[in-house]
């Protein structure tokens, strides 16, 4: 008998109901009290989802972050919302948000053209005498969730507040459900928050852990048997000092009356998996897709009496799992563990959609190969009976599963031999420029015949009520081609004649057309599916709806050059033409489990350098291909990193480097940190590289520096995501700083990243500042 259990749900709701309901509460539409009840009813209806389970995870759920949930647990609160004397749940929205003086939320420095965050810097919060900062917020390991970053300091003090899971497990104990308490692992916790005062995290170990025991004792006091206890850090590479921490916890809580089930995820153990068979526990979980070279080994190093619980089905993407596959390698460790055999998804079931058949209008066909959350849990179902009763008990569940994964494999519209043959002959010689960036600077000078300092954007203008209304109107079919495209093209007018009015040197269209940076582009590709219901949680009540990149990525037409040829054709200035790039489309899909991701991207590669070549061919004489996201593909372990940076880089080389020397090839980065791929970037060799530095009052450039970085760099001069307008005066001594750092003669000026999210009223004053700047810059020469 194999037990089958889950790490946890996506909290959001099937229809997004807790994104709506917290939006309504912050804007004071509805009351904390029908906040809570959607809470008690989602965790109700989730846990029906999940009742035929043998264990159901309880305090997954969360109204802003998991993390969160923890630290108020712990009792670990930042010192400026404690003594807070309201309602608990406005405090720890207070934590989550921050709050100005006045007792509005203080806007959040999100990255503004993506539903996705860059990492939110506490160290320059938005805000504001009398109002309270909010925290940190930063990537959940590999994944696009974003989590509030515990803070400590060395006069850090816990105390336990079990109320919530307590609470919980009451909830779930009525609904009869097997409940398992979910808490996230001392270690992890500690490693995941920020010091603010650079001492050392792991001090803080002595006092945390008789809060985690006390915990336990109080889960077991009421009657939970099994607690998941999640360790992530353990799939990462670990400091000698973190490892002995693992040891020193464990032993530590192994005293507990509850069984403790240690949960790793998202990556392999490899050499930490020594220590994790031999924490003194009673169980260890896997994932076993990515870490499945864990398994054999684990096997012989995990003591008798410890449980395994292999994550089969793939908490991580939206495909069904191949069941039959997964019983031929599963079937003889259930002969052999018995009992001690669990089966799980990987992770948290988190970073995947609800329920597939919400979905009525995605392609049928694709729709057929496809696993949301729910659909998942019916697949764990069929594994637990095969595996208990035999496969005979399931055998049209099981022959339908391979029906589908037949026809996914063999569909002419995932595989096209056209794409592949391409693919095949990339070549070193592709991603290489005809000339080096000397030679190519100086022929694109006296083509372009730009000032020194000269000014830009990054892309996008404001996104205007009208500007939404009539692609939402072409989109349903209210408003016809002809119409959609006269009033895009009376926007891209407008946009021109404003960066006209304002004397910018380089122009862009203004990306009036595109709904999202990544969507716009998936639309035109084939390959791409998009869904309806496909949200999964990025940060608090933010969503984001990954585009399914399905089958081999083709373009069958040009996407952006009726637009671009047009901006050009309304000025004598350079028209810059704005592309997503292939890594940062990549990593901002649902991508492909039946190949590499660096097959994919090499194949968005090609796609978007056709459209780059057509552009050229148009006239456009400067190209900027984003990258926003780059950074964010890292790999959890650093060994792995460059690997990963090789192909990513190539990808964009291959996309940016088939046009002549006279052509200018620009990219864009949001915030980043440089230090560590700043070789990668110079490796990308664009001719200029905007980049997000405004807030760090141009520290970033000094990776930039120390690295001699040769070409040309548009560090950002000011925040676009506050409505505040720059002075001149700041933009001059921003862009005095980069050039300590920067030849002035390799200097553009440019704000931090699209405007897209602004007003016209903010962006005219602040780029008539921005120019100004750039003229007084040029005179002090
Ligand atoms: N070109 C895009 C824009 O201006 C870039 C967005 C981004 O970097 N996130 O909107
Ligand atoms: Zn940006």
């Amino acid at each position: 008998m194999t037990t089958i259990h889950n790490l946890g749900f996506p909290r959001i709701g099937a229809k997004r109901e807790l994104k709506f309901a917290l939006e309504s509460y912050w804007k004071g539409e509805s009351s904390r009290d029908a906040l809570k009840n959607l809470g008690t009813e989602l965790r109700a209806r989730h846990w029906a989802h999940q009742q035929d389970l043998d264990w159901v995870p309880v305090g997954d759920f969360a109204f802003y972050d998991q993390v969160l949930d923890m630290s108020f647990t712990l009792g670990n609160l930042p010192g400026r919302v404690q003594g807070f004397e309201g309602d608990a749940l406005d405090n720890y929205f207070r934590v989550a948000r921050g709050r100005s003086a006045a007792g509005s939320k203080v806007s959040r420095s999100a990255a503004a053209s993506k539903d996705s965050p860059s990492t939110r810097n506490a160290d320059h919060p938005h805000c504001c005498g009398g109002g309270v900062a909010a925290a940190e917020m930063t990537k959940w390991f590999d994944t696009n969730y974003h989590y509030i970053v515990p803070e400590f300091t060395a006069a850090t003090e816990f105390k336990l507040d079990a109320s919530r899971l307590v609470a919980q497990l009451a909830e779930a104990r009525a609904q009869g459900v097997k409940a398992k308490p979910v808490i996230i692992g001392p270690v992890t916790y500690l490693s995941l928050g920020k010091a603010k005062d650079n001492s050392s995290k792991l001090d803080l170990l002595q006092r945390l852990l008789p809060i985690y025991a006390e915990l336990l004792d109080t889960l077991a006091a009421q009657g939970a048997e099994w607690v998941q206890i999640d360790e992530p850090i353990l799939v990462t590479e670990l400091g000698a000092d973190w490892q002995h921490a693992f040891n020193t916890a464990y032993h530590h809580l192994k005293t507990a009356r509850i069984k403790i089930l240690l949960a790793t995820y998202f990556g392999e153990l490899a050499e930490n998996k020594y220590l994790a068979a031999n924490l003194p526990v009673a169980g260890l979980h896997i994932d076993a897709i990515n870490g499945q070279a864990d398994v054999q080994p684990l096997l012989g190093l995990l003591p008798a009496h410890k449980v395994l619980s292999l994550g089969v089905i793939n908490g991580r993407n939206i495909w069904k799992t191949d069941l039959s596959a997964v019983l031929d390698w599963v079937e003889p460790l259930a002969e052999r563990l018995g009992k001690r055999l669990w089966i799980a998804p990987t992770c948290s079931l988190l970073h995947v959609p609800v329920d597939l058949n919400s979905e009525e209008k995605l392609d049928a066909e694709v729709k057929s190969w496809l696993a949301y959350a729910l659909q998942k849990l019916d697949e764990l179902l069929v594994l637990g009976k095969a595996l208990t009763l035999g496969r005979g008990a399931v055998k049209a569940e099981l022959a339908e599963n391979a029906a589908a994964l037949a026809a996914r494999r063999n569909s002419t519209r995932v595989h096209n031999p056209a794409v592949r043959a391409a693919v095949a002959q990339i070549t070193a010689q592709l991603g290489q420029r005809q000339s080096s960036y000397g030679v190519r600077a100086a022929r694109q000078a006296a083509l372009l015949k730009l000032p020194s300092f000269p000014t830009t954007t990054i892309g996008s203008f404001p996104q205007t009520a009208q500007i939404r209304q009539a692609r939402s109107a072409f989109k349903a079919g209210h408003l016809d081609v002809a119409s959609y495209r006269a009033a895009m093209h009376a926007e891209i007018e407008r946009s021109v004649r404003e960066q006209e009015a304002l004397d910018l040197d380089v122009l862009v269209h203004g990306e009036a057309e595109r709904n999202d940076m990544v969507e716009y582009f998936g639309e035109q590709l084939d390959g791409y599916a998009f869904s309806q219901f496909g949200w999964v949680q990025s940060y608090g009540s933010r969503c984001v709806k990954p585009p399914i990149l399905f089958g081999d990525i083709s373009r069958p037409r040009p996407m952006t050059v009726e637009w671009i040829a047009y901006a050009q054709s309304l000025t004598k200035k350079p028209m810059k033409g704005m592309l997503t790039g292939p890594v940062t489309i990549l990593n901002w899909s649902f991508v492909r489990d039946d190949q590499p991701r660096s097959v994919s991207c090499h194949q968005l590669a090609l796609a978007i350098r056709d459209e780059v070549l057509d552009l050229e061919k148009a006239g456009v004489p400067i190209i900027q291909i984003d990258e926003a996201a780059l950074r964010e593909g890292l790999p959890l372990r650093q060994s792995q990193w460059q690997q990963y940076l090789h192909w990513a880089v190539e990808s964009f080389r291959i996309t940016a480097n088939g046009v002549a020397d006279g052509t200018q090839i620009h990219t864009h980065m949001c915030y980043s940190e440089f230090n560590d791929i700043i070789a990668s970037i110079a490796d990308m060799d664009a001719d200029v590289i905007t980049i997000e530095t405004s807030r760090s009052d141009m520290e970033l450039l000094d990776a930039f520096e120390n690295f001699q970085y040769p070409n040309e760099i548009g560090p950002g001069v000011y925040d676009i995501h506050s409505p505040n307008i720059p002075t001149v005066q700041q933009i001059v001594s921003l862009m005095e700083k980069a050039a300590e750092r920067i030849p002035a003669e390799r200097l553009w000026v440019n704000p931090d990243c699209g405007l897209k999210t602004r007003q016209w009223v903010e962006v005219i004053p602040a780029l008539q500042n921005m120019v100004a700047a750039a003229r007084q810059l040029r005179a002090q020469m």
